[in-house]
């Protein structure tokens, strides 16, 4: 078998191909060498080294996070919510097994405890070995790991939890009842007072369907439900989106609750800021209209 022999890499070329998420286009990443690729209880899982993303990890032929762009999905995604709430303690984080969202969610000083809830063992142990800047913060004394589903976790907990971070796969294969209500009302029954969640919510050039559908689950739910977004050259259409809700109806969450000097912000952040918190929830006129 030769270094790059895979289904889905050709000449030397990964293709992310999906007929029904993306139909019709595909992020190409050239590939240096594959690094990892075994079918794990759940979910093909493949990791391999790209020409100019460092080391990339695709999970269903759907690439998780690579190297170099990583931090604007995983910044976004943590501090929209811990920012949106005025003291977070216990933050738990379902999926995100690569580790990269756990990483940011020590950052916060005011965290006791961060648990991470991923359903698959192998992608804790690959993104461990071939993703270390993203895992770094496994060993972090704060942090607990549990193997298993989410939605089941989630059942055992009642008003515990200060923010809770969904970083799911997409909606296709085991992540699939992470964007249905019951998954919802569980989050919410999850959460302390003010608690707040954030959760993977897909991109307004190719989902706006899905997002429409995910944001009136949400308000069904939660009193405060917005979606924001970041930009991200490796997921489809160069864009994700997250849905923030909050469990206080008085709470804004378009503004950041918290925040720390702009000396700080620099250090620890390379995509987030007060601004950039502001600005992820102002949405093109064709995505706004759509989402009312
Ligand atoms: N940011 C990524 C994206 O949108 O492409 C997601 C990254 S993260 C690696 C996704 C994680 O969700 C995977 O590690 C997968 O094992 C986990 N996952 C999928 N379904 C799950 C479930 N039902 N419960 C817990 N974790 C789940």
């Amino acid at each position: 078998m030769s270094e790059l022999s895979h289904p889905m890499i050709k000449d030397g070329w990964f293709a992310e191909v999906s007929d029904t998420m993306w139909p019709g286009e595909a992020m190409s990443l050239k590939v240096n060498k594959i690094l990892y690729s075994q079918r794990s209880k759940y979910q093909d899982v493949l990791v391999f080294e790209s020409s100019n993303y460092g080391n990339v990890l695709v999970l269903d032929g759907a690439i998780q996070a690579t190297e170099r762009d990583e931090f604007s999905y995983q910044e976004m995604i943590a501090h929209l919510a811990l920012n949106s709430h005025p003291n977070p303690k216990k933050v738990l984080v379902i999926g995100g097994g690569d580790g990269g969202v756990l990483r940011e969610v020590v950052k916060h000083e005011c965290v006791e405890e961060a648990v991470l809830c991923d359903i698959d063992e192998d992608v804790i142990a690959v993104s461990k070995k071939y993703l270390p800047e993203m895992s770094k913060s496994y060993s972090h004394p704060k942090v607990r790991v549990h193997i298993g589903d989410g939605f089941k976790f989630l059942d055992d907990y009642k008003n515990c939890f200060d923010v809770i971070i969904t970083d799911s796969s997409d909606p296709e294969g085991p992540a699939e009842s992470l964007f249905q209500k019951p998954y919802f009302v569980l989050l919410m029954e999850a959460l302390t007072e003010k608690g707040v969640i954030s959760t993977q919510a897909e991109s307004i050039w190719l989902h706006l369907n899905i997002i429409k559908d995910l944001k009136k689950t949400c308000k069904d739910v939660f009193p405060v439900a917005e979606y924001a977004y970041c930009t991200i050259p490796t997921y489809p259409s160069g864009q994700i989106g997250f849905m923030v809700c909050s469990k206080d109806p008085n709470a804004d969450v378009t503004k950041p609750l918290r925040s720390v000097d702009e000396e700080t912000e620099r250090k620890l952040y390379k995509y987030y800021s007060s601004d950039i918190h502001k600005a992820a929830f102002v949405l093109p006129n064709f995505a706004r209209e759509a989402l009312q």
